[in-house]
């Protein structure tokens, strides 16, 4: 893992001091509240000065290449940036389920998902816990850590903190949920969703490149991205693989995913207060074939 070679070099150390000044005022994510986190306050996203989470346990419901024989280590974080009224664990991002965790207990749970025979470390919506992941990672270095990271999250993150992750994460899992600014603002409270996350997503592949796995099937190294159909057309679906196709890769890896069901606040909003049809789900396939034959589709 790249991570290895910069804890054994010193530079994990380095990125680490540099990643938190940007905690407090914080300027992790692309929001830049500047909430001072290491004086007491929570920023608009909910994190505090320590990571919170809500769970940590081998997953078997991932991705077949994330998963493998042993699962893959995943480790919820609570809170989120965005702010999506259809959230589909919206308990974990609106931060009902919370455990502070100092960096040693983190460490020691990535290495206990190492012992219990995880094939990767699974963050899911690290975004606003960057620095203090990073803390726990050079400890878990130190006890013995050597799977993969998967940096789980929604699309919407910063250049320079992705910029300042890189040789770091090994494979980024990330959403790509809209094609354009009015839905995002309407479902997730932001406008420039579409043109941060496709920026994000290019920043990312530039990383790491297409997905990469081993003689198992399991993946050890690149980029996956995820898609969630929504009613209506509404995540605009062909546009958004049209991008993937022209400006990340035609032989992206994809997940193109027909779970959406209406919970949260979604009731609120009738176009989307329904599961999406069959039909629905064949169009968006469809429209990934068109855009590139050459994708991998999950
Ligand atoms: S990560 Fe949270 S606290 Fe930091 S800028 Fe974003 S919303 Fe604010």
């Amino acid at each position: 893992m790249n991570y290895l070679n910069l804890f054994r070099g010193g530079k994990l150390r380095k990125k680490i001091m540099d990643l938190k000044k940007d905690l407090s005022p914080c300027k992790l994510c692309p929001r830049e509240c500047g909430a001072r986190r290491l004086k007491g306050e929570r920023g608009e996203c909910g994190a505090g000065a320590y990571a919170e989470i809500a769970a940590a346990f081998p997953h078997f419901g991932e991705e077949p290449p994330l998963v493998g024989k042993g699962g893959s280590g995943t480790i919820f974080f609570s809170f989120c940036n965005l702010r999506c009224v259809f959230c589909q664990n919206y308990t974990i991002s609106r931060g009902k389920e919370k455990i502070e965790i100092k960096p040693r207990t983190l460490a020691q749970k990535m290495i206990s998902l190492q012992n219990a025979g995880c094939v990767n470390i699974n963050l899911v919506t690290p975004t606003h816990y960057v620095p203090q992941f990073l803390e726990a990672l050079w400890q878990a270095c130190n006890m013995g850590l050597k799977l993969p990271l998967v940096y789980n999250c929604s699309g919407y993150e910063k250049l320079d903190t992705l910029r300042k992750l890189e040789g770091i994460i090994d494979i980024y899992l990330p959403d790509i949920k809209y094609a354009d600014s009015q839905s995002a603002r309407k479902y997730s409270g932001i406008d420039d969703y579409p043109q941060v996350a496709k920026s994000a997503l290019k920043e990312m592949h530039r990383q790491v490149g297409d997905l990469v796995l081993n003689d198992e099937g399991v993946a050890v190294r690149g980029l996956l991205i995820r898609h969630l159909v929504l009613p209506e057309g509404l995540a605009g679906t062909a546009e958004l693989m049209q991008f993937i196709a022209n400006e990340i890769s035609p032989t992206s890896w994809i997940n193109i995913m027909d779970q959406y069901h209406p919970t949260y606040l979604a009731k609120r909003y009738p176009e989307i207060n329904r599961r999406i049809t069959p039909e629905e789900f064949q169009n968006a396939l469809k429209a990934a074939r068109e855009a590139s034959p050459g994708f991998h589709l999950l």
